[in-house]
Formats: C-alpha cells, sequence, structure tokens
C-alpha cells in the first residue's frame, strides 16, 4: 500500500501532535470532522490503523470498547481514572525484569505499565457519595 499525505491524514496528525489526552477514534473524528465536513468515521478509523501500523502513533487498549490513541510512541506508562477515563502520562523506568524461568525465554522488548484507579475530580465525587449514606 502506497502511502500519501493526504490532508485528511495530516489534519489527524496535526489533531494528535502534542496532543496529551489520549483521544478516543471517535474524539478524533469530532475534530477533525470541523475542518473536513465529507470526512467519513471510516475514513478516520482507517487512517488511525495506518498510523499505528506505521509506528507513528500507538494505540492504548484500555478500554476495549473505546480505543484511545497516544501521538508519543516512547516507552511510557500510564495513570488511567476508572471512571472517566482520564489517562496520565508517567514517564519513569520502573526496571522491570522477569528471570529466565519466567521469561521463558521470550525475548522481551517492551512494558507497559497501568495504574488504574480515581482521579482526584472522581476520587471526590466518590467520597461524597459515601458520605451521603
Ligand atoms: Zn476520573
Ligand atoms: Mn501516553
Amino acid at each position: 500500500m502506497t502511502y500519501r499525505l493526504t490532508p485528511q491524514r495530516l489534519a489527524i496528525l496535526e489533531f494528535l501532535e502534542g496532543n496529551r489526552d489520549h483521544p478516543s477514534a471517535d474524539d478524533i473524528y469530532r475534530e477533525v470532522k470541523t475542518g473536513f465536513p465529507t470526512m467519513s468515521r471510516a475514513t478516520v478509523y482507517n487512517t488511525l490503523d495506518l498510523l499505528c501500523r506505521r509506528g507513528e502513533i500507538a494505540e492504548l487498549t484500555v478500554d476495549p470498547q473505546r480505543r484511545r490513541y497516544d501521538p508519543d510512541t516512547s516507552a511510557h506508562h500510564h495513570l488511567i481514572c476508572r471512571s472517566c477515563g482520564l489517562i496520565v502520562d508517567i514517564f519513569r523506568d520502573f526496571q522491570l525484569s522477569l528471570n529466565d524461568g519466567e521469561s521463558e525465554s521470550f525475548l522481551v522488548e517492551s512494558t507497559h505499565v497501568q495504574f488504574t484507579g480515581l482521579c482526584p475530580p472522581c476520587r471526590n465525587r466518590e467520597e461524597m457519595k459515601i458520605g451521603q449514606d
């Protein structure tokens, strides 16, 4: 498949550039549609798949119902709010390693740590709910 930087592709890449929100495909579709009203959802989804395959963006499999995209393909980890879906980058080396028995002779190429919990606003909401009981 030849790769051309169509205006649509460029618009998607521009929206993702430096974006720290880990937007979903639908978030990206809604945003890019403002500049390209005729762009279909399928075009956006296909473009995101293509960009992932090319390693230009990363797909996060945090929520199987709602794929999220990260323009930062460098090794990093994530804090995830289980209530609102907020995803925050964590840049730190956790020095995770497996011993020979555990790795089953796999060549481990990368690790991704997900910290799941509640962000401050969601945590406050939960605590207020508990307070009302
Ligand atoms: Zn939250
Ligand atoms: Mn990230």
